[in-house]
């Protein structure tokens, strides 16, 4: 376990600035710098694209590429604490930051959640305490272990080992001749062959975990996906029994403490018909499923982000209001009829009770680009909902 010690913490000062670094210059980035900001930090990021969400935010901006050793030695010095806002960075870099800055979460929990094989069989291990195992899989590397799959694994889905997201670099397949058209496809990268299996509904759990140990556990959030992207988030989950929800946040806090893990991590579950739990995958950082803990939370997931990686004290997660989360896809800024660009009709959001509008500074939408999102609040889940429900039918979205 990471030693404690609070006088480590790196508390927010003015003479000099305290700064806290974060890797890549995405929405979650853009959020974070918002919410270390309003704490009184300053916040640099370190992106190649200078025109990005969090660049725009940010007190100073690298504009670098993951790997360019000079800029990541220049934001390490820069920076007490550095931490990420995308899975995929390179763990080298991270490492190569840890020879200045604290860096959270650090480069071996990262690198886990980067590669589908190591964490399935990370959550294989953890199952004997958390009690809840990934879905059944085969590695994919080669011709040979396509003969040699199951019947039992079919029908599956084929996904990639590394650099998924959102859905992309994943296949449907019923035949190992289907699985092997489809590695073709994905260049024999290594894959994963899993399972299909009968969803009842999803779940995502937040967790918090400081450089002392200690760790906290948001709500059970409920999820729905569309063509493989967050469509929305609902909390409390209508589906989520007590008893699961107190399975999934156990396993949560288990999967996190075996880690070792300092930040903000996300672990998504599927429940299946029978009730019982599956683990899907985990992002080392917080997650679009967490985003209405900024509008329906005593500490957002940004806040929260910002304090493990400070080593300060972690918020509380108690939800004071029922939440509705809905994705904004670059979709919206086309019309239905003839694909012409429009600008949604925010105005008309906005007067919506209990909405908050994010939206991420991103001015080029393109179909399925994830360019904000909006929260409902209210003081029951059935108002939040009518009120998303009527966002929807506004915005021209199948509710
Ligand atoms: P993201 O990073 O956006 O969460 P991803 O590209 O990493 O997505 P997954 O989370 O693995 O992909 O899968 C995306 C969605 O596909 C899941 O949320 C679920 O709806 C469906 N799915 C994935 N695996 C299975 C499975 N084994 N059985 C049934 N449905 C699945
Ligand atoms: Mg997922």
């Amino acid at each position: 376990m990471t030693q404690s010690d609070p006088s480590d913490s790196f508390v927010p000062a003015a003479h000099p600035s305290t700064w806290l670094g974060v890797m890549g210059g995405g929405q979650l980035g853009r959020m974070f710098v918002h919410a270390a900001q309003a704490m009184g930090f300053k916040v640099a990021v370190l992106e190649p694209i200078a025109d990005c969400p969090a660049g725009h935010a940010a007190d100073h901006l690298h504009v670098a590429g993951y790997t360019d050793a000079h800029a990541l030695a220049a934001l390490g010095q820069q920076c007490v604490a550095v931490t990420t806002e995308f899975e995929n960075v390179p763990a080298q870099s991270l490492s190569q930051l840890a020879q200045h800055a604290f860096v959270a979460p650090a480069a071996a929990a990262v690198s886990v959640a980067q590669d589908r094989m190591a964490e399935k069989t990370f959550f294989t291990r953890c199952a004997e305490r958390s009690g809840v195992m990934p879905a059944p899989h085969q590695m994919i590397s080669s011709q040979a272990d396509i003969d040699a799959l199951p019947d039992d694994l079919f029908p599956g889905i084929l996904k990639t080992a590394r650099m998924g997201y959102d859905g992309k670099g994943q296949a449907r397949v019923r035949s190992r001749a289907e699985v092997s058209a489809a590695f073709a496809q994905m260049q024999h990268v290594p894959c994963v062959l899993e399972k299909m299996l009968p969803l009842a509904y999803e779940i995502s759990v937040l967790a918090v975990r400081g450089a002392d140990g200690e760790a906290v556990v948001y709500p059970i959030a409920e999820n729905v996906h569309r063509g493989g992207i967050l469509f929305s988030t609902t909390v409390p989950g209508p589906n989520v029994t007590p008893d699961c929800a107190a399975q999934a946040q156990a396993a949560t806090l288990q999967i996190i403490a075996q880690l070792d893990y300092v930040g903000v991590l996300c672990v998504e579950f599927f429940v299946l018909s029978d009730g019982s739990l599956v683990v899907n995958e985990m992002a080392p950082r917080p997650h679009n499923s967490g985003h209405y803990t900024i509008d329906a939370c005593v500490t957002s997931q940004f806040a929260q982000q910002a304090r493990a990686m400070a080593k300060l004290p972690l918020g509380d997660v108690r939800q004071h209001s029922p939440a509705v989360m809905l994705n904004l896809l670059g979709d919206l800024w086309f019309k239905a009829e003839d694909d012409q660009p429009r600008e949604p009709a925010w105005e008309k959001l906005l007067a919506l009770p209990g909405a908050n509008l994010h939206l991420y500074g991103k001015d080029d939408p393109r179909r399925g680009r994830k360019m904000g999102h909006v929260t409902f609040v209210a003081s029951t889940l059935a108002e939040a909902q009518q009120n998303c429900a009527a966002a929807c039918h506004l915005l021209g979205i199948t509710a």
